[in-house]
């Protein structure tokens, strides 16, 4: 076929390669999938409770604020607002830890890695964090002198000073896709900002918790908010297993091979059950995420632990739909 190729008499085709276009709004699996579960979870929740609006955080961080005054509006507010804004994003880019010396859970303050004095400017490219005695003690001193006795720290703080956030480039690129979808539902979509979240729950005296700040968010945020006694669901993507059967060695070398069927005796990796476990070292009663293996041994995880158990002692309460619960 190759040969006879080369002296068969075809028509022209065009060239297939490069050939191909991705769609409008195309965007990396990883994200999609970040999208598409907030969709599902949107989709799912709307079916339970007569939902009526939706509140999204667009950015965690919202740097705009001070560029461009004009956007917040009042200017009073922008102050306030603003230092919340910036020390969100300090805090998150230098891991809420000290800089200079490490040290984590103290009160922190906004360092100038080019001191104010000697004419440092205030963008975020010349700030970092610092517990209070590295701050007092490096003064007003250029930062080549302060930790001249510490060189690695010394490149460090540079490198990570001029680095802009890794994750904040994922939400930068997913938001307005995800505004656009959430807006597709029909519903009224309200937006607010990070630190808008975080003036909202310091203000109303809420604890920080993944949970409360999403009750947190938006302009919207009653000025009373009912949160005793409220516990959340956890919810974490899974996914459905993956299609790739063979296993290979750090070489490529072909080693194992998984088997073709997802089922074992009518059971999933993933399903959520109750375990009654009779006689043994682990006899009691779980709920927990199973996962299957092709004879009667199940790994079951439960509160952060797993064990085997025989299927016998299973009884399944919800099929795997790619999501892990817990409480
Ligand atoms: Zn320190």
């Amino acid at each position: 076929m190759r040969r006879g190729r080369r002296n068969r008499k075809t028509r022209y085709r065009k060239p297939r390669f490069l050939n191909r276009t991705r769609k409008e709004g195309w965007l990396p699996p990883s994200l999609e999938s970040r999208i598409a579960n907030i969709e599902t979870w949107v989709r799912r929740i709307r079916k339970l409770c007569p939902i009526t609006a939706i509140s999204q955080e667009l950015v965690r961080f919202d740097l705009q604020h001070k560029q461009n005054p004009e956007i917040s509006g009042i200017e009073y507010q922008r102050g306030e607002l603003f230092g919340f804004e910036v020390k969100e994003y300090l805090l998150a880019k230098w891991n809420r830890k000290c800089a200079y010396c490490g040290i984590e859970n103290v009160p922190f303050e906004i360092e100038h890695i080019l001191a104010k004095s000697k004419g440092g400017s205030n963008r975020v490219s010349n700030l970092c964090l610092s517990c209070h005695s590295c701050n007092q003690n490096k003064g007003n001193q250029p930062i080549e002198e302060f930790l001249k006795r510490e060189p690695e720290v010394l490149k460090r703080v540079l490198a990570q000073a001029k680095a802009p956030l890794k994750d904040a480039t994922a939400v930068n690129a997913t938001r307005w896709e995800l505004y656009r979808r959430l807006q597709s539902t029909g519903l009224p979509v309200e937006l607010g900002s990070g630190g808008l979240t975080k003036f909202n729950r310091q203000t109303r005296g809420i604890e920080k918790t993944h949970a409360f700040d999403a009750a947190c968010v938006g302009a919207s945020t009653p000025e009373k908010l009912l949160l005793n006694g409220i516990k959340p669901l956890i919810i974490k993507a899974k996914g459905h297993g993956r299609r790739q059967r063979c296993g290979t060695n750090k070489f490529g070398f072909p080693i194992r091979h998984a088997p073709r069927e997802k089922f074992f005796l009518c059971f999933q990796t993933g399903d959520l059950v109750t375990a009654n476990v009779l006689t043994g070292k682990y006899a009691g009663t779980y709920t927990g995420r199973i996962a299957i293996r092709f004879r009667p041994r199940f790994k079951l995880t439960t509160g952060g632990k797993s064990f085997d158990v025989h299927p016998k002692y299973l009884k399944t309460i919800h099929k795997a739909d790619g999501y892990e619960y817990a409480s």
